[in-house]
């Protein structure tokens, strides 16, 4: 597909009053000279650190290679960078073998110039499966081009062509919707998938015309979500517009950072924690006085957490155990017993989730029993509930590390910093 064919697929996908807003706004974000965005990343970079915070920013290669002084200075701070495409381009548009050759490209700049990266975000987060498994065949250990939309409080008003603008949006970023599906990372081909949550600044700001004030509110808003669901906010501001909502990112850290039991994190240390997590196995054997004994052993046992699922008044609740080696009374064991045959889709969607399970033995009883190839994905929400609606104490691995609830990352993709770069974006070699 050729530079013309992939511009005009992109405009498409905008309405034409969003895209001269967008053309007037450029101007006013991105300087002829690096200088200006250089320094919006500096402010951006100060407000987190001081508040002990590590940024993710997914930058396109080709930007890095124009300037990469910029970026090197950012990785000493302490700035976290992920490849954000070779060229800013919709991927689902080329051949696997040039997605391939972008990768290979992008992972070359970024090594030449000791820009260190861990993870991938594709620009326009369009993405397959197949780019996902092109991804595993390289060093990633995460993606977060997933997206999950937050609904928008009902008290703002929105006109109908803003409402449109937004549809269009959503669409080409086939979202997930948040009341059908958790916000959590889950391992695909060995990549850690980290959802990304909408709205961000761009669809806030640009497509729905929100101010400071009521984009402060609807991030709040997902920020108590996620806090209650025990869920991932991975929040998401270009640093183009970090001026214009400096106020809300600080007012929201605060927020956050008051809660105490909100991890902010990075996205590679959310990957790193996940994929511990995965590898920690809690071992729940019978004690002496009739109590359950549990054991954990894996990269995670230390700052991993237990809770217990029980149910009160027809809800599923989960109760943190005090501590790892704690006794659990109850006569049935409190894991689910896997009847075979046993698929490996099963048990990686267990692991994944963090319930406790064994092979079902004949004369065990447990807290319940389930058929070990009754797994598919798209089952995966219902088989939840059923888990959930478990009437006997079942044991969970916590998502998150220590005593936290739910987690935050800040994550801002840098697609030009300066004019050149964000008209050129499309192109280089
Ligand atoms: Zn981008």
């Amino acid at each position: 597909m050729n530079n013309f064919t992939l511009i005009r697929d992109r405009f498409r996908a905008r309405s034409l009053k969003y895209t001269c807003f967008r053309f007037v706004n450029l101007f006013r974000h991105y300087g002829m000279t690096p200088a200006m965005i250089a320094q919006v990343l500096d402010d951006f970079v100060r407000l987190l650190t001081i508040r002990n915070i590590c940024p993710t920013f997914p930058v396109t290669a080709m930007i890095v290679h124009r300037h990469p002084q910029i970026f090197q200075r950012l990785q000493d701070k302490g700035v976290e960078f992920a490849i954000h495409g070779y060229r800013h381009i919709d991927y689902t548009q080329i051949s696997s073998g040039e997605f391939r050759t972008h990768i290979e490209k992008a992972i070359h700049i970024f090594r030449n110039n000791s820009i260190h990266y861990k993870g991938f975000r594709f620009p326009f987060l369009r993405r397959t499966p197949k780019h996902i498994q092109c991804l595993s065949e390289y060093d990633f250990l995460w993606d977060s081009s997933e997206v999950i939309s937050w609904p928008l409080p009902s008290v703002f008003p929105i006109s109908d062509m803003r409402r449109h603008d937004y549809q269009q949006i959503i669409h080409t970023y086939q979202v997930q919707k948040s009341q059908n599906i958790l916000s959590l990372p889950w391992i695909f081909r060995d990549i850690l998938e980290i959802p990304v949550s909408v709205p961000d600044d761009d669809i806030l700001s640009e497509r729905l015309g929100m101010n400071v004030q009521e984009m402060h509110k609807i991030w709040r808003q997902i920020l108590e979500e996620t806090y209650e669901r025990g869920d991932l906010f991975v929040l998401q501001l270009h640093p183009e517009r970090f001026l214009i909502y400096r106020s809300v990112l600080a007012r929201l850290l605060n927020v956050a950072c008051r809660m105490e039991t909100i991890w902010i994190a990075s996205l590679s240390e959310i990957a790193r924690w996940w994929k511990d997590r995965y590898n920690t196995v809690c071992d729940v054997t019978a004690g002496d006085s009739g109590a359950w004994k549990i054991h954990s052993r894996g990269p995670a046992a230390s700052r991993i957490r237990l809770g217990v699922c029980r149910l009160k008044e027809n809800k599923s609740r989960w109760t943190a155990l005090p501590s790892l080696e704690y006794n659990i009374n109850t006569v049935d064991k409190p894991v689910i017993g896997i009847l075979p045959p046993i698929k490996k889709e099963m048990i990686d969607f267990l692991r994944q989730e963090g319930y406790l399970f064994e092979e079902a033995r004949k004369d065990q009883a447990y807290a319940m029993r389930m058929a070990g190839d009754s797994y598919s994905v798209k089952k995966k929400q219902v088989i939840i509930r059923k888990i959930e609606s478990v009437n006997k104490p079942l044991l969970k691995l916590h998502y998150w590390p220590d005593a936290y609830q739910s987690a935050i990352s800040v994550t801002g993709d840098v697609d030009g910093v300066d004019f050149w770069d964000y008209c050129t974006r499309f192109y280089g070699k």
